[in-house]
């Protein structure tokens, strides 16, 4: 009887999930919500006694759809994509089914080992160096998947920091204080670190190639995070701001941006796996397997102990997909008071969803693609309301002052 009440609930959420996402063009994609309009549609505590599915279910159209931004509509811009596919859902679904919890190699066997291969493939499929391989004679290195790229960047710090402080004290030779010698590490960032998501900035081939020299001669640890442009890479012929990359130590970017793996999902790679287990290895007894030495134990790579089973989604879109349906994915898709002013009539429109970024001292509007199922159509749609708006604007200014000199730039 429960089993045929799940079959029977778990379809029609199904349904309900196809149904969504079959007609989300419709939908408006910013919620007409005020700050705190929840609390009036819940009761102020939970229920004693257990409620009848068909109320809660029903209550996803009540409460939760008037409060959400579809970021999966053709008419979201904002932000940066989180695009989705059904290969990818339908792992998630039988990673939550399956619920293991895979710290260790014996946890889940199965976990830890296509997590290793599928990162195998990634790495070859994006053209990254092969010492981030998992299965390569020469490789001391490996991909995980973490959970964010802020994440993965502390994890990457952290790592950097450890090492760094076990060479000076071999160095120094003598026992110092960690604290000591932490006082003297210096770590680096670049000046876009801001602008990267906001204009999706690439780095100058020159510029990173003058960065990585530098860091190589002055042995320090080099991070890349090309978060959102990674997806890139599939392409060869966007790899040019790859260069340099064999100087890197650890490189990470979000599949669950532009490569329609749902969130999260983040794809991190390190040159040399023990300098991550030094800094991270925990060793009670209760987590030690028989086969500890010979296994990869993914929770010494990492912050938390626990992690799912996200590889299951990565390994379906790279099947359903195959990698020349990911790069012709990568390829279709090419694209200060007045601005200001323009965005926020667009906004108040309703009609489509972008927020703006300072580039320097220029403010322009983001237009981001986040939706599969974005047409060409729904951009030359929205690209009209934006020009129309913005050639009424400028007219309505030119009337009352000189201002239409300024300029909109998107
Ligand atoms: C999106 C983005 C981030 C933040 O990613 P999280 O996975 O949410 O931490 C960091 N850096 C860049 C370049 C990004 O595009």
């Amino acid at each position: 009887m429960q089993a045929e009440e799940y079959n029977r609930r778990g379809k029609e959420l199904v349904d309900y999930i196809t149904e969504y996402l079959g007609s989300i063009r419709e939908r408006k994609v910013i919620p007409d919500v005020k700050p705190g309009y929840m609390k009036e549609l819940l009761p102020d505590s939970a229920p004693t006694e257990p409620e009848e599915w068909e109320t809660i279910f029903k209550d996803i159209e009540r409460v939760i759809m008037p409060g959400v931004v579809h970021w999966q509509s053709p008419h979201m811009h904002a932000y940066y994509p989180s695009l989705t596919s059904w290969p990818s859902m339908l792992g998630d679904m039988l990673a939550d089914a399956i619920n293991c919890i895979g710290f260790t190699w014996a946890s889940s066997p199965a976990c830890t080992e296509l997590e290793m291969n599928v990162m195998d493939w990634l790495c070859k499929a994006l053209g990254l160096p092969s010492f981030f391989l998992h299965h390569h004679p020469d490789s001391r290195g490996g991909g995980i998947l973490q959970g964010t790229v802020s994440e993965s960047t502390l994890v990457a710090l952290l790592a950097a920091r450890k090492d760094k402080i076990l060479q000076l004290r071999a160095e120094l030779d003598q026992d110092v204080d960690d604290s000591v010698l932490n006082s003297r590490l210096v770590a680096y960032a670049s000046d876009q670190v801001s602008l990267t998501t906001s204009v999706t900035a690439f780095y100058q081939s020159n510029n990173i190639k003058l960065t990585v020299c530098g860091c190589a001669e002055e042995g320090l640890w080099l991070h890349v995070d090309a978060a959102y442009a990674g997806s890139a890479y599939f392409c060869p012929e966007l790899r040019w701001s790859l260069e340099g990359i064999e100087y890197a130590h650890s490189f990470v970017f979000n599949p669950s941006k532009w490569m329609m793996v749902h969130f999260d999902c983040t794809a991190f790679w390190v040159k040399d796996k023990y300098k991550l287990q030094q800094t991270f290895s925990v060793d009670p007894v209760y987590l030690r397997h028989e086969n500890s030495q010979a296994a990869t134990d993914f929770m010494h790579w990492q912050i938390p102990l626990s992690r799912r089973f996200r590889s299951l989604k990565l390994w379906f879109v790279m099947r359903a997909f195959g990698l020349k349906n990911l790069q012709a994915h990568i390829r279709h898709v090419s694209g200060n008071d007045l601005t200001q002013e323009l965005l926020r009539r667009l906004t108040r429109s309703g009609t489509m969803y972008l927020i703006p970024a300072d580039l320097h001292t220029k403010r322009i509007i983001r237009f981001t693609v986040t939706s599969q199922f974005t047409t060409s159509d729904d951009i030359l749609k929205d690209w009209g309301i934006i020009s129309k708006m913005a050639a009424n604007l400028l007219a309505e200014m030119s009337k009352v002052s000189d201002l239409s000199k300024q300029k909109i730039i998107f």
